[in-house]
């Protein structure tokens, strides 16, 4: 079987495809940022997030709906 990886669009980090999350950044009403990010970026964003919620993902079956406070997006770390 193929391995899929993604890179973290937070950290750029490589993960498997399966280890890698969906989350979509509210940015307004019915706007969202999707992200992938890694399992340590993504725990970043739900501590920081003001609500959270599961959706049906765009390619994954579930991703992380986050509002961060003031409709940000992650900063992107290099
Ligand atoms: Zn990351």
């Amino acid at each position: 079987m193929r391995k899929i990886t993604i890179d973290c669009a937070v950290c750029g980090e490589r993960v498997a495809l399966e280890h890698g999350k969906e989350a979509m950044f509210e940015t307004g009403s019915n706007a969202y940022h999707l992200m992938d990010l890694c399992p340590s970026c993504l725990d970043t964003q739900l501590k920081a997030a003001e609500t959270v919620n599961d959706t049906s993902g765009y390619r994954q079956k579930a991703a992380a709906m986050i509002k961060l406070p003031g409709a940000a997006v992650p900063s992107v770390r290099n």
